[in-house]
């Protein structure tokens, strides 16, 4: 007895001696675009699960059984914030998840816009969250999301910081040349129809101008009034850059072009990673995707 007692000990003391062991973390996040980030951060460190998947809308979202069984086995739990999960709360308290959160949009500028839907927060200010839209602020995502790997994994700080940083370096570049792709496109030629409101901070950072027949959240229907007044703003503008989502019919878009005698210029992934072979399998493809598909609906004659 008193033996095995010594034994037991002296394995406490070894384990209590040792460095934090390297370990795989597994995470869980919201939706496609943020498990990209962390799957290029973390490596082989990290098991990504996203809740909703390809071409899913990440705004409006049905839990399964299955989700609240990952979030009890996970590590570390990434959500995007600025309001896009309004369902992922109730999700993790139901799950009995006690881990920690990182909210990835965490010392972004937020940017507010007033709601145009015809429902309870109609004309309301609201804070619009798609931050991720701007490779800047993906840069910013990625570090938190960098910093908060190292913290749950503090053996592989080393290797997550050096992956991190790698891929904080390659956003900074892709907003870069963002900028140099989009500055061929003339000041008139700046304006574009989507089906929702999810690229004004994409809009801020390179200087393009959105309308979007559906308001910050796509979630919401628009007014037959409200539909109208972007077929005649279409027309009096001469909007020639109409593009559908690919989270969302395309039905309204596609009647709005028609309309307002646009073509449609192609699909636009502004929320939601394609599957892997998609044209926008990654947050870069996305990105470099939506920004060649745009700056050619701009130009189109
Ligand atoms: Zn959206």
């Amino acid at each position: 007895m008193l033996k095995k007692s010594a034994a037991l000990a002296a394995t406490l003391m070894l384990c209590l001696m040792q460095p934090a062991a390297a370990k795989t973390l597994h995470v869980v996040a919201s939706f496609t675009v943020l498990a990209d980030l962390v799957q290029q951060v973390g490596g082989s460190h990290v098991v990504v699960k996203s809740l909703v998947g390809p071409n899913g809308d990440p705004h409006v979202y049905e839990p399964t059984p299955s989700d609240a069984n990952a979030l009890a086995h996970a590590d570390l739990v990434v959500e995007s914030g600025l309001g896009l999960e309004g369902w992922i709360d109730r999700l993790i308290t139901a799950s009995g998840y006690k881990g920690p959160v990182v909210v990835a949009s965490a010392g972004v500028a937020p940017r507010t816009m007033v709601d145009g839907d015809d429902g309870p927060a109609k004309g309301k200010i609201v804070t619009d969250p798609h931050a991720w839209n701007s490779a800047a602020n993906a840069a910013i995502y990625a570090a938190n999301i960098e910093r908060a790997l190292i913290k749950a994994d503090p053996a592989d700080a080393a290797d997550l910081k050096a992956s991190g940083d790698r891929y904080i370096a390659q956003l900074k570049d892709l907003d870069a040349w963002a900028r140099r792709e989009l500055a061929a496109v003339p000041a008139a030629r700046r304006k574009v129809i989507t089906s929702h409101d999810a690229f004004s901070y994409f809009g801020r950072a390179y200087g393009v101008s959105f309308l979007a027949p559906q308001g910050v959240s796509s979630d919401a229907q628009p007014s037959p009034a409200q539909v109208a007044a972007l077929i005649t703003q279409i027309r009096a503008e001469k909007v020639k850059a109409v593009f559908i989502e690919n989270q969302t019919d395309p039905r309204l878009v596609e009647e709005i072009a028609r309309e307002g005698h646009a073509k449609l210029g192609g699909e636009l992934y502004p929320e939601a990673l394609s599957r892997a072979d998609g044209p926008a399998a990654s947050y870069v493809d996305m990105f470099r995707y939506n920004v060649l598909a745009l700056k050619a609906g701009m130009l189109s004659r």
